[in-house]
């Protein structure tokens, strides 16, 4: 049994960078194995100290018409995605910008893993591009998505940066702790 993590999330978030991040050189990739549903990715990978991980990155969710606009058949296919995703997930990271809004499309997805009971970790993702990050920016910002995803108040928060590689391992050791 391998435990299965969900990134999921609204298109360029950074999720494919995180995934990437994850499974990078310092890490051992054991197999890609293509997703069992057309669109997603299942990717094992193992930890340092040897904990195995199927990561589920929505890779379809970058396909986008030309000249789509915002609330077309594009976002519905995402969001279909990301649902399918959860469901098939042990844990699912929820990954959101900084510096971004939280949506409605966010709250859609995070209604949809509080439906499904899975466990689950906010990601907030491009942390790096929050200029003078001191403690009581974080926590400001902390209360802004604590109140827009109000009801996955019991979910940790992780603050990472993908293109960076800082603190995406967070995700993983958060993970094993809610999972
Ligand atoms: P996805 O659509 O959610 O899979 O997003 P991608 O991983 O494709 O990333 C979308 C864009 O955001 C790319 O241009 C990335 O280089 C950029 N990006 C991803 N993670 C970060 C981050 O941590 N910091 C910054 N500054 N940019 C990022
Ligand atoms: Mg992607």
């Amino acid at each position: 049994y391998i435990p299965a993590i969900a990134i999921v999330g609204r298109p360029n978030v950074g999720k494919s960078s995180i995934l990437n991040a994850l499974v990078g050189e310092d890490r051992t990739i054991v197999s890609p194995v293509s997703g069992t549903t057309r669109d997603a990715i299942d990717t094992e990978f193992t930890t340092e100290d040897g904990q195995k991980y199927k990561l589920i990155d929505t890779a379809g969710i970058r396909r986008r018409a030309a000249g789509a606009s915002a609330g077309s058949t594009t976002e519905t296919l995402s969001v279909k995605r990301a649902f399918r995703a959860i469901r098939r997930s042990d844990v699912v990271a929820l990954v959101v910008e900084a510096m971004a809004c939280i949506t409605e499309q966010d709250y859609k997805i995070a209604e949809r893993i509080e439906k499904e009971g899975k466990a689950c970790v906010i990601v907030v993702n491009k942390w790096d591009t929050i200029p003078n990050k001191n403690h009581q920016s974080t926590t400001y910002y902390e209360q802004d998505v604590r109140e827009k995803l109000r009801i996955l108040d019991w979910a940790p928060i992780v603050y990472c940066s993908a293109t960076h590689g800082s603190s995406v391992d967070k995700i993983i050791s958060a993970a094993a702790l809610v999972e």
